[in-house]
């Protein structure tokens, strides 16, 4: 069960203001949705709260312990990047595979894990398709498999739903619902999701946050 604070975090890119003392809290288990417009700073502010960015002011705390300077592999946070960023010479089961073959973890132990994952999203039959052959629905199961390898503290989906074409994009929205709500139910996994729509907001999250000009209010 954890907790994230994002404490007034300042970003600035070639003496523009991104981030301009962003503020909030989520609660162990709490599903957040941001909505902002493009430009605003939100995968910014996810790619910093994972630790790929470094905030220039502000800090970021999970379970009540500061981790703005703990590399991202220890900080136990998942996220589904923008653009997927799938591993493009793995095939679907080696890219879920991926952390948990980082860390050691044995073999049979990971192929159940794999498997279970996989079941998780819808896209157990197939396995050992060739990521490169996937439609853009099916890519962003498998990014979503892999970002919950390892059981994230804190899972960050960074618009998990845009580009999709309108038969995708409903199914993958029930199915990241009901995924979102187990995950809260059974390992208490807190999420953040950006988007620019706000209906796909109040569908996925507990709450919403507006971030209009780089400031959550
Ligand atoms: P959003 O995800 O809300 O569309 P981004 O966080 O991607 O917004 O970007 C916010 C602003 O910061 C944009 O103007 C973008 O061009 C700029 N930006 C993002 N990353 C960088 C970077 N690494 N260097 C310079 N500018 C950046
Ligand atoms: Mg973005």
């Amino acid at each position: 069960m954890s907790r994230l604070d994002v404490l007034s975090l300042t970003k600035v890119f070639d003496e523009r203001t991104v981030l301009d003392g962003v503020s909030f809290s989520i609660e162990p288990g709490e599903r957040l949705a941001l909505v902002g417009p493009s430009g605003c700073g939100k995968s910014t502010l996810l790619r910093i709260v994972a630790g790929l960015e470094t905030p220039d002011r502000g800090r970021i705390e999970i379970d009540g312990v500061d981790v703005t300077n703990v590399p991202t592999h220890r900080r136990e946070v998942g996220m589904v990047f923008q653009d997927d960023q799938l591993f493009p010479h793995l095939d679907v089961a080696a890219n879920v595979a991926f952390a948990l073959r980082v860390r050691g973890t044995e073999r049979s132990e990971r192929i159940r894990r794999v498997d279970q994952l996989l079941d998780l999203v819808g896209m157990r039959h197939l396995a050992a398709a060739n990521v490169g052959r996937l439609s853009g629905g099916e890519a962003k199961r498998v990014a979503l498999a892999r970002s919950l390898a390892v059981a994230p503290r804190v899972l960050l989906l960074d618009e998990p739903l845009t580009g999709l074409d309108r038969e995708r994009r409903d199914s993958l929205m029930d199915d990241l619902r009901r995924i979102l709500r187990s995950m809260a139910e059974s390992s208490g996994t807190s999420v953040v999701l950006v988007t620019h729509d706000p209906d796909e907001a109040a569908f996925l999250a507990d709450r919403t946050l507006r971030l209009p000009d780089g400031r959550a209010r």
